[in-house]
């Protein structure tokens, strides 16, 4: 089979690998489809580096016992990573993933141009160009992305860290990545261009991370996962292949669609996370006048009485239930209450926990019944009727505040409007505020019920509870 024949069949597998990355992006928009969806990925992927191994370009023996050492190594780490990293700290393990996905490609475009100096060839222009987009973004995508898990991890310091006139030095450095960009435009045979635009970059990147708080990493973290998109179809570009074209431009448009999700349901915008040092630790700002308002604890006895005559019950997750990894006695206690007759319902906050998806993630591995899995508008229309609404675990996603005080940071924010139902129940250890350090007026209702303690010890109580309760009539 001649080069040509071999290049077209290659770009045909091409072609079948970015269907299945787009049909299976569209698969992951229903919990029931998602598994599904991320299989075909695979396959997708698998095809496009099964295919790539057939270029040409690739002269033999040492070439492809280099690209397997990369691909075993890669597998292993993997593999480990995704058996041992807990769910909470999935978001610091994507930091991680676009980090090395910038320096993917910005290693890609320094060997390319290495390449091609060496060959003494006259670089196009469009080549060249896109050397530099790709060593710039991808770049600023590894520093960045470090210090955002650094911070998500606890490595480093949560709270946002302002160096003076830090503004204008990150101009300063942003002005001298754009400079080094164009040297390296105009004189690509000086590689020193390449070495000094990175240099830049990596500065820039980690100047734009640190003044963001620990608990405003997510949203920049999907922010370097689309910077890690663009760098990567950047660098397809200057490989010439096309499927890294299309996979950089799709998780480049997903980071971004991403990113304006999660500050819409934080009713905030971008350049407010960026510059707002909302993320701060949060445990010194608080609401109203300090006083101490009075408020119903219960214990797990009282709870159980009330879950196991409900006719109907709302549950509300948040981050509290990944903390306590309490899900599958959550699925126990409402399979209970589900065969005794309850209507059972679980309301999905599209920011609850600290990642997108986050509680549908929880609740699938405990594999709740989708349908009952409501979102944030079908939830509340609900809600008015539901006999009891309980509160697994979340704080802010259920703060009235955000309805009705206009001072409050989180003012304008979607809520499930627990506070609406007949009877409440919120679980968690104390009366401490959640990620917005605010306080949360539906702990003080008339018909709200704290039932103190880990959320995973309560379930399990409530379980043994409501299910001596059931037996006995
Ligand atoms: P919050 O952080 O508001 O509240 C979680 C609550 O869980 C805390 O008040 C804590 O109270 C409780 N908790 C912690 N550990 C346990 C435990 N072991 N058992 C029982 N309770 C526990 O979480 P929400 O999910 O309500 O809201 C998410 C917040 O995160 C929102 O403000 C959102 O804007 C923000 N965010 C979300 C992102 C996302 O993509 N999902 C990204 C970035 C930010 P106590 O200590 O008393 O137990």
């Amino acid at each position: 089979m001649s080069d040509e024949d071999l290049i077209n069949l290659i770009n045909a597998a091409y072609v079948v690998a970015a269907v299945l990355f787009i049909w299976g992006m569209a698969q992951l928009r229903r919990p029931s489809t998602a598994r599904r969806g991320n299989q075909y990925a695979a396959v997708g992927m698998a095809i496009a580096v099964g295919a790539t191994l057939f270029n040409p370009g690739i002269d033999g023996g040492s070439a492809f016992i280099w690209i397997a050492a990369g691909i075993l190594s890669g597998a292993i780490i993997g593999a480990f990573l995704a058996r041992t990293v807990e769910m909470t700290q999935m978001p610091e393990m994507v930091a991680v993933f676009n980090g090395f996905g910038g320096l993917a490609s910005a290693l890609v475009a320094g060997a390319e141009l290495i390449r091609l100096n060496d060959l003494d060839a006259d670089i196009d222009l469009d080549i060249v160009i896109t050397i530099a987009l790709s060593t710039a973004i991808g770049a600023l995508t590894l520093s960045g992305s470090i210090v955002a898990a650094a911070k998500l991890h606890g490595t480093m310091n949560t709270n946002p860290i302002l160096i003076p006139a830090r503004n204008i030095v990150s101009l300063v450095v942003a002005a001298a990545v754009l400079a080094f960009g164009v040297l390296l435009i105009v004189d690509p045979d000086a590689t020193v261009w390449y070495i000094a635009l990175a240099a830049a970059a990596l500065l820039l990147g980690y100047l734009v991370a640190i003044p963001i708080g620990g608990a405003d990493m997510p949203v920049l973290v999907a922010l370097f996962n689309s910077y890690s998109g663009l760098a990567a179809a950047a660098a397809g570009f200057v490989i010439g292949n096309d499927v890294l074209i299309i996979t950089g431009a799709l998780v480049g448009a997903s980071g971004l669609i991403l990113t304006s999700i999660m500050t819409r349901a934080m009713n905030r915008s971008v350049t407010n996370v960026m510059f707002g040092g909302f993320g701060q630790s949060g445990a010194d700002v608080t609401s109203g006048d300090g006083e101490q308002r009075p408020y119903r604890s219960v214990n797990a006895d009282d709870a159980g009485v009330m879950l196991a005559y409900a006719n109907s019950a709302v549950f509300v997750v948040g981050y509290g239930l990944a903390v306590a990894q309490a899900q599958h006695d959550l699925r126990a206690l409402a399979d209970i209450m589900t065969n005794k007759g309850c209507d059972v319902k679980y309301g999905i906050h599209p920011v609850a926990g600290r990642m997108p998806g986050h509680m549908n993630v929880l609740l699938a591995e405990a594999d709740v019944p989708y349908d009952q899995l409501y979102d944030i508008e079908e939830i509340n229309r609900e809600l008015e009727n539901a006999e009891i609404a309980v509160v697994i675990g979340a704080n802010d996603v259920v703060n009235p505040q955000a309805r009705s005080n206009p001072g409050s940071p989180i003012y304008g924010m979607p809520i499930i409007d627990v506070d609406k139902a007949a009877n409440v129940i919120v679980m968690k250890r104390s009366m401490a505020s959640g990620f917005s350090g605010i306080d949360n007026d539906l702990f003080y209702l008339d018909q709200t019920s704290m039932l103190f303690g880990d959320a995973k010890k309560s379930l399990k109580s409530l379980v043994t509870e409501v299910e001596d309760l059931v037996k006995n009539g």
